[in-house]
């Protein structure tokens, strides 16, 4: 998918703990560890583009293999994978969930099982209209809940999930989706991205 010359142009980040930076964005942070893969930038972010827009399974298959083999998957320890979902009409529209894609075809690298534990309840083109900023925060705090089966009988409890996202910004969107998996009893929850925009 990329060619010699392409592949140099990427800006790994490697295996380093990105946690303590993003963390500083927020009062109080719920995830563990994050990990991001390359800077946004060409050629990777036109691929996460392809991926996200033409249903790309091709780009999909080959960004989880990058993810795994950079980032030295492999040697983790953890129980589960999941992935931050988007809103039903998202999906309904595209069809599907790009970080879906990557977290599915990293569990067939990995050999964990990768569940859909997380649901979107509100539509970020809506949030986007409050302008009290307050609001907003409050909104995001609220973005996402726990899909059905997951939140009776403590299934999560003590878990070590790892969950995947396409690309991070501020990391307020992996905070929130945090901090519902650790009120629902997850024990470490690792963030693993294809790219950071930062
Ligand atoms: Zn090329």
């Amino acid at each position: 998918m990329l060619c010699e010359s392409c592949y140099q142009l990427v800006e790994f980040f490697w295996q380093e703990d990105l946690a303590a930076f993003f963390a500083k964005n927020f009062d109080k942070n719920y995830f563990d560890q994050i990990r991001v893969m390359a800077r946004f930038k060409s050629p990777i972010s036109s691929l996460i583009k392809s991926l996200k827009y033409q249903h790309h399974s091709r780009a999909a298959k080959f960004l989880a293999q990058m993810l795994f083999f950079h980032l030295n998957i492999s040697y983790e320890k953890f129980d589960l994978i999941t992935f931050v979902p988007i809103h039903n009409q998202k999906i309904k529209k595209r069809g599907y969930n790009q970080s879906q894609l990557i977290a599915e075809e990293l569990a067939v690298w990995t050999k964990k099982p990768c569940l859909n534990l997380l649901k979107k309840t509100v539509n970020n083109t809506a949030q986007a209209q409050i302008s009290d900023k307050q609001q907003r925060l409050q909104r995001l705090n609220n973005t996402f809940e726990i899909s059905h089966p997951y939140s009776q009988h403590r299934p999560l409890k003590n878990k070590n999930i790892l969950i995947i996202d396409d690309v991070i910004t501020t990391g307020a969107t992996i905070n929130s989706a945090s901090r519902v998996l650790k009120k629902y009893g997850v024990e470490w929850v690792s963030v693993l991205t294809l790219a950071a925009n930062l």
